[in-house]
C-alpha cells in the first residue's frame, strides 16, 4: 500500500528534476537524472526507476504527480 511515507518532493526546472535533499544520503539539490519520457511515463503510473547520483541508491518509482515522486518502498 502506498503511503505519504513512500513520497519525496521534487522541484521541476524546465525539463530537469531536482530532490532538494536526497531521501538517502541527505546531499542537497540533487538533478535526477530521467527522461521526459519516463518522467511523462510515471505521470501515467508507469513504473520507472532512478538511480540516485550521488550515492547509487535506488527508487523504484510506482508513479509521480505535480510535487511528489511515488515510490515503491517507504523513503521516510
Ligand atoms: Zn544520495
Amino acid at each position: 500500500m502506498i503511503n505519504f511515507h513512500h513520497s519525496w518532493p521534487y522541484e521541476r526546472v524546465r525539463n530537469d528534476i531536482y530532490f532538494e535533499e536526497c531521501p538517502f544520503c541527505h546531499t542537497s539539490s540533487v538533478l535526477i537524472p530521467m527522461k521526459k519520457e519516463a518522467i511523462k511515463g510515471a505521470f501515467e503510473g508507469i513504473k520507472t526507476h532512478i538511480i540516485m547520483p550521488c550515492c547509487r541508491e535506488k527508487i523504484v518509482v510506482e508513479s509521480m504527480d505535480s510535487d511528489y515522486v511515488w515510490a515503491t518502498k517507504p523513503l521516510r
